[in-house]
């Protein structure tokens, strides 16, 4: 059994993240797309909202589940009994970041490799940050992200920022 994780902390999850979902699932018997619960980092979307707006968009996926966790990643690996860490590599500036990160996590865990994805050239440009930027102004996000998350981000900037 071949299990990988996707870890990252989906605030919201898009259609750059939905891609790298798609196209690595078929690859794996198991994929679990990990959300970070990082308690020093201020996230748009509660830890609550963030599983459900992943439930929703992976609920036609079988071997796709969806975990909450505020350990390592490498331990979440372990626990999951997970040999793969699935990132996703949009440009050059994300290498840098990437490459520290993989390194940390093989001498942490050398049983876990991580496996780069690279983006479709349609959401190379695409994160969850400029998509909140986007609705903050009013903006249609409705090319970067699935009609769930456009809904649940309109609502959501309303409460904030009335
Ligand atoms: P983090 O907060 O760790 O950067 P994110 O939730 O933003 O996590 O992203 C998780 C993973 O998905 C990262 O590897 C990131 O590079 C990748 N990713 C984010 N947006 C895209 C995109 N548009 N296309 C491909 N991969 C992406």
């Amino acid at each position: 059994m071949l299990t990988a994780i996707y870890p990252g902390s989906f605030d919201p999850i898009t259609n750059g993240h939905l891609d790298i979902i798609n196209r690595t699932r078929n690859l794996y018997d198991e994929l679990y797309v990990v959300i970070n619960e990082n308690l020093n980092k201020k996230t748009f979307f509660t830890i609550e909202e963030r599983k459900r707006l992943v439930e929703e968009c992976i609920k036609d996926m079988p071997n796709v589940k969806v975990v909450v966790t505020s350990a390592l990643t490498v331990d979440v690996a372990r626990e999951l009994k997970a040999s793969v860490i699935i990132r996703g590599l949009r440009m050059v500036s994300d290498f840098e970041y990437e490459l520290q990160m993989s390194s940390f996590n093989r001498i942490l865990n050398k049983d876990v490799e991580t496996v780069f994805i690279m983006a479709d050239h349609n959401y190379s440009f695409l994160s969850s940050s400029s998509v909140k930027e986007i609705v903050k102004f009013n903006g249609d996000v409705s090319k970067f992200v699935p009609k769930c998350v456009e809904e649940a981000l309109i609502k959501k900037s309303k409460e904030e920022f009335k």
